[in-house]
């Protein structure tokens, strides 16, 4: 099909390939950087959310493995002063050891306050309404448990309680070992985190309550989460995953990674702005596509004013050629004027000269015969004078016509208006008698016209004919083209003398 199209079609076709080819291959080269680049963040996102819910999972474990020790204690020691103080002491050095820690506390089963890790604290506080509290009360669970964050009644923190129920020995509800984590120990943390300024990362209990987040909002500390399109993709694709989630509340897209807690029911997400993640991306992107935008304008630009300068070409080419033709036709026109003879159509006396010379030229090197016949109109002065000029014309031409009808021209034979009423007809490689033979046929087609001359004795126009035919290469020649016209001239001229409408050869 491209073979059908012109150059510049093709051409055109071609920078269009070039242009396109550029885009596309700019185009993908970009879709897969930018592939790359969410890749990247979505395992930078989940090593995030991994080494958070590692972090508070190591420091529930420490907290944990305090409050089996207190438990313990306070099931298989008696509770006299002197314990009661002792293990006070042991609360207040615990709590030293481990800076996630606010304080560690032991309740009774009625929520009165037994040993507390702090020196002094006021007097018949009772905890027994605390969310903790009233499970323990409720639940024989022995397991460690991470309740809802509390504020604390003593110094006002966030905290999140990790408790444990202690039984008494026939195993009813003996009271409540807790171990308060301060919220501003993860927060801390988070804070050493690079997620951008879109981004977020928190700890969530499975139950759906939020602990921490940053950015940090105090009203979002025990905000029920389970609403939230987070909740709902870790409820899916937990305990380990990724989801591109966007915020309801900041109309953010954001790509989020999420990781439970090795050992407690609690997961940590990290999640990153897709925007930030694709803004270098994006600026790289900007550049090189302004780049490519640019070399294919110049691709575009060079390629059409290529095409146009090959389309003018193409066109001046074109039009060369035309006139080339042109002048070639007039030419030809303007020669076969120049060698024909306006009135009769026959070849002019300049034609007849020169044909003659390359004929005689051309016979005298084969060693062939050239013939001759001069025509002339008998009494055409009378003619004239008695039917006027015109009609003489006329005459003249109907006298030419029929000499080209009569003589069937072999190729190189010449019919030609040698001057006046005189004409004459060359024939090449023809001897005298198949001249003369022609020049009968001649005359009397001439004389079967019946064209009317009352001045001949005949009362028609007829012609006289002389006939020569020589061979130029023949020694007693002269080798002289005038020779066989002089010839020729003698024979008509005898003609007329013997009294016209007759054919004479040459003696
Ligand atoms: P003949 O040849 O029989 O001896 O007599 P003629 O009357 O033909 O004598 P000549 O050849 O001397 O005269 C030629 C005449 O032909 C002279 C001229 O009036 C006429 N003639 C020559 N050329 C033309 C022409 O182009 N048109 C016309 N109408 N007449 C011409
Ligand atoms: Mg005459
Ligand atoms: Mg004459």
């Amino acid at each position: 099909m491209l073979r059908r199209l012109t150059i510049t079609s093709r051409a055109t076709v071609f920078v269009a390939i070039v242009c396109l080819g550029l885009v596309l291959l700019d185009g993908w080269n970009s879709w897969q950087a930018r592939s790359a680049q969410l890749r990247e963040m979505s395992v930078e996102t989940q090593n995030l959310a991994r080494s958070m819910a590692q972090q508070a999972d190591d420091a529930f474990k420490l907290a944990d493995t305090a409050l089996v020790g207190i438990v313990e204690r306070m099931e298989y020691e008696t509770a006299g002063p002197a314990e009661v103080a002792r293990l006070r002491e042991l609360l207040a050095v615990r709590v030293a050891e481990m800076p996630q820690l606010d304080g560690l506390h032991v309740y009774d089963q009625d929520g009165n306050w037994v040993a507390n890790s702090r020196q002094n604290w006021p007097q018949n506080l009772n905890n027994a309404d605390r969310e903790y509290f009233k499970f323990h009360q409720t639940h024989t669970d022995r397991r460690a448990r991470i309740g809802v964050p509390v504020q604390s009644r003593t110094n006002g923190r966030l905290l999140v309680p990790v408790s444990r129920r202690i039984n008494h020995a026939d195993g009813s509800f003996a009271g409540v070992a807790l171990a308060t984590i301060k919220i501003d120990f993860f927060l801390k943390f988070y804070d050493s985190l690079d997620v951008g300024q879109a981004g977020a990362v928190g700890l969530i209990l499975e139950n759906g309550t939020m602990i921490a987040r940053r950015p940090f909002a105090v009203s979002a500390v025990g905000r029920d989460m389970r609403g939230s399109e987070l909740f709902r993709a870790y409820t899916e694709h937990g305990p380990v995953g990724t989801a591109y989630i966007k915020s309801v509340q900041d109309g953010v897209l954001r790509l989020n990674s999420f990781a439970r807690l090795p050992n407690y029911p609690l997961f940590a997400t990290a999640s990153l702005s897709k925007d930030e993640i694709l803004a270098n991306w994006r600026r790289d992107t900007l550049w090189h596509s302004s780049g490519v935008v640019l070399l294919v304008l110049l691709v575009a630009g060079v390629g059409w004013r290529l095409i146009r300068q090959l389309k003018l070409q193409i066109q001046t080419e074109e039009e060369l050629r035309r006139a080339r033709d042109a002048l070639e036709t007039l030419n030809k026109t303007l020669n076969t004027l120049a060698m024909e003879d306006g009135l009769t159509g026959l070849a002019n006396r300049r034609k007849f000269d020169v044909t003659l010379e390359t004929e005689f030229s051309k016979a005298m090197r084969n060693a062939s015969t050239l013939a001759l016949i001069m025509l002339d109109v008998d009494c055409f002065k009378q003619y004239n004078d008695i039917y006027g000029h015109a009609a003489g014309d006329e005459c003249l031409q109907i006298i030419g016509r029929t000499i080209l009808q009569v003589a069937s021209m072999r190729a190189g034979d010449l019919a030609a208006r040698y001057g006046g009423e005189e004409l004459a007809v060359l024939l090449p490689d023809t001897d005298v008698a198949g001249a003369v033979a022609l020049a009968e046929r001649i005359r009397n087609a001439v004389r079967d016209l019946n064209i009317e001359h009352t001045g001949m004795p005949g009362g028609f126009v007829t012609l006289s004919a002389g006939v020569e035919a020589l061979r130029p290469a023949d020694p007693d020649s002269d080798g002289q083209p005038k020779a066989l016209i002089r010839a020729a001239d003698m024979a008509l001229y005898r003609a007329k003398a013997l009294g016209r409408n007759r054919v004479c050869a040459a003696a």
